[in-house]
């Protein structure tokens, strides 16, 4: 049996480098096929076919917290639930700044400003945009945002600016959405998707696993996230918070995650494919073991509201590897 499923796993790796699409049946079998180890094994070996031995390594700064008006169940950040999380405006530029020296100085190769906000008021777009500004004329690394819906004329002022990546990620399948959100569509979050990329910026998007979908929702996922082409695929692992509608709800093992990120990995085999939030907490020391299965990317220094490893703790452990910081 295992050894059919693993002629099946090897002719679709093989496909991949053919530049065959994968699709959803197939996927599914991926996902689901007996022999763990191989299909990693697979995984990586398309991740060094396309992306050789390099790992994207990104600091975020959560530069404008909490008090978003969105109801999306898994976040802390959200008016709608009820988590002890520092909120605070917008930061200032040079206090932004200051944290793009030092992830530039513990050695990240990108640096994210992240907000909480459906779209930012256009006060607060101005004074980011002047952010940007002073980063690029004062640091030499690359800065992403995260800021919530686009239109297309801030997408493209963000890209004259310079602004390599915008993160916005479809969260779940679609056929999922309406049990995490209300408050907006999955179409809503496609159309910024498109805006971006059309604008010429970077399309990084990806989602996050635990929050009690099916298998065949995080190949859904996958399948959604493959047809928008990103450049990166952040694949967050829930930390259900207290406060928020999906506290204690659902666990998740390592095995789910490394058949998600070995699958998305077959259908997106030229993205960087980050392993995200709740890497410290759902993998512990074995985030390893997810980098030779498929993923070649890592955020470092701690997240939007938890907590993360040290950024040398990281480097560290990509040297011990085999790896290197891209
Ligand atoms: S839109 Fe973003 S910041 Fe706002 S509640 Fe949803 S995930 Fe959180």
């Amino acid at each position: 049996m295992s050894s059919l499923t693993n002629n099946f796993v090897y002719q679709k790796m093989i496909d991949v480098f053919s530049n065959k699409k994968i699709n959803f049946q197939e996927a599914m079998k991926l996902i689901n096929s007996a022999d763990l180890d191989f299909l990693a094994d697979c995984a990586n070996q398309i991740t060094v076919k396309f992306g050789g031995d390099k790992v994207d390594v990104e600091t975020l700064v959560n530069a404008k917290s909490g008090r978003c008006p969105e109801d999306c169940s898994f976040c802390s950040q959200s008016t709608f639930n009820t988590t002890k999380i520092e909120k605070y405006p917008l930061l200032t530029p040079e206090r932004i700044l200051a944290q793009a020296e030092e992830a530039k100085n513990n050695g990240a190769n990108s640096f994210c400003i992240v907000c909480a906000y459906r779209s930012p008021p256009e006060q607060d777009f101005i004074q980011i945009c002047n952010t940007i500004k002073l980063i690029k004329e004062s640091l030499d690394i690359d800065v992403n945002t995260s800021l919530g819906f686009m239109t297309r004329d801030r997408a493209l002022m963000l890209k004259k600016l310079g602004v390599k990546r915008y993160n916005h990620n479809l969260e779940t399948a679609k056929s999922m959405f309406d049990k995490i959100c209300t408050t907006h569509s999955y179409e809503d979050r496609i159309n910024t998707a498109k805006i971006v990329k059309e604008a010429g910026l970077e399309l990084c998007s990806g989602g996050i696993i635990g929050m009690g979908e099916t298998i065949e929702q995080r190949v859904e996922l996958g399948i959604s996230l493959q047809s928008l082409n990103p450049d990166e695929v952040p694949v967050n692992m829930l930390i259900g918070r207290e406060g928020t509608p999906l506290f204690n709800k659902f666990s998740l093992t390592e095995e789910e995650i490394i058949r998600t990120i070995a699958t998305f990995r077959f259908l997106m085999p030229r993205a960087i494919l980050k392993i995200a939030g709740g890497r410290e907490v759902h993998l512990k020391k074995n985030d390893k073991k997810v980098l030779k299965a498929g993923a070649n990317g890592i955020i470092s220094g701690g997240y939007l509201t938890t907590k993360g490893n040290k950024h040398q703790e990281d480097i560290r452990m990509l040297k011990e590897i085999g790896l290197k910081q891209n």
